[in-house]
């Protein structure tokens, strides 16, 4: 088991619920905009948001963020060590830096003896695409043992430091990098990892990457808390977040299933499949529920489902681990299916 880090009022690692987190879009200098996209969100179920401090101005921007929401704040910093430590002065729960960019030791230093006076974690964040030098040069590229070396030749630095309160991220934007490096990083060392791919891509392969390396390293008990970088809106990247752990077995919740159809199928499935997405997008009850194309083979095929949904013909039928409960009108079948989930929540509480 990795060690555990406390960061603002949660924890991360040593068995802590494997936390989602995502990094606010909206310019650093846009304060309400920040805090906005902020609580949506801490909505979406984000358990930890991180915001860029790329300049002075954006201090006024964390620290506002940071006040209007209850789950922990990251401070993201580049090159200017002087932020990391202001940024710490405003609040923020947990401080994201690469050692190889922030300017030499002496500056590390006085980064790590702020966090450690008030607290703070430091996420070390190493990047395929800002390796050191002697990495580089020793290993001819940023392949995961170069990536690995330089995780923890950073948390070694902190350790001399007397620092322990670390998170580590080892990126690249390649799958099976990301996966070797993270598996390396774990055999050799018990720091919680905050796991992800950098540049992931749009909506749709960025999914599909971050699905396959994350899902390989959770599958594999690797990972303390992630984050699904996406180039597209922060809400995305923690509804991503969850649906993987929830595919995975880590996370609790409502979990649809549904019908790829075929020529037998004689009702919307994908719309009363993507209704059924939202309707229970925030039940944390761990439930089933089948979206099926047809009376015939839709109630045997999701036996396994715990509630299911099927119909044609205007006639919508409601089903119970297979077998029929319930015959509505099509128009009806969402609502009938909602007062059995309502039940069946409120059952054992
Ligand atoms: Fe086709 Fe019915 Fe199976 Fe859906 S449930 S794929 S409609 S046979």
């Amino acid at each position: 088991m990795t060690r555990r880090v406390k960061v603002g009022n949660t924890f991360i690692g040593g068995g802590a619920p494997v936390s989602v987190q995502t990094m606010l879009d909206v310019p650093s200098y846009d304060v309400d905009g920040n805090v906005g996209q902020a609580l949506a969100v801490q909505a979406a179920g984000a358990d930890v948001l991180r915001v860029a401090v790329p300049d002075k101005d954006a201090l006024k921007t964390l620290e506002a963020v940071k006040k209007a929401v209850s789950i922990p704040v990251v401070a993201d910093i580049h090159f200017d060590y002087k932020l990391a430590i202001e940024s710490v002065d405003r609040g923020a729960d947990k401080i994201r830096i690469n050692p190889g960019n922030i300017g030499g030791a002496e500056k590390v230093r006085a980064v790590i003896a702020k966090c450690a006076a008030n607290g703070v974690a430091v996420r070390v964040g190493v990047n395929s695409g800002s390796l050191e030098k002697e990495l580089l040069s020793k290993y001819g590229a940023p392949t995961p043992e170069a990536l690995c070396e330089s995780a923890l030749n950073a948390v070694s630095l902190l350790e001399e430091l007397d620092f322990f309160n670390t998170v580590v991220s080892i990126k690249t934007s390649s799958v099976a990098d990301t996966v070797k490096a993270y598996r390396l990083f774990s055999s050799q060392s018990d720091y919680p990892l905050h796991i992800g791919v950098t540049e992931a891509g749009t909506e749709r392969t960025g999914v599909i990457r971050s699905s396959a390396a994350l899902g390989s390293l959770l599958l594999d008990g690797i990972g303390d808390t992630l984050r699904v970088s996406l180039t597209a809106s922060p809400v995305k990247e923690v509804q991503a977040g969850i649906e993987i752990l929830k595919a995975c077995g880590i996370r609790s919740g409502a979990q649809v299933i549904s019908c790829p159809t075929c020529g037998r199928t004689r009702i919307d499935v994908k719309s009363l499949a993507e209704q059924t997405e939202r309707m229970l997008a925030g039940c944390k009850k761990p439930v089933k529920v089948a979206v099926m194309g047809c009376v015939v083979n839709g109630p045997g095929e999701a036996r396994e489902a715990d509630f299911g949904i099927t119909g044609g013909d205007g006639v919508g039928l409601v089903f119970k681990r297979g077998e029929i409960v319930e015959k509505v009108r099509e128009s009806e079948l969402l609502d009938a299916l909602l007062k059995y989930i309502k039940e069946y929540e409120t059952k054992d509480e």
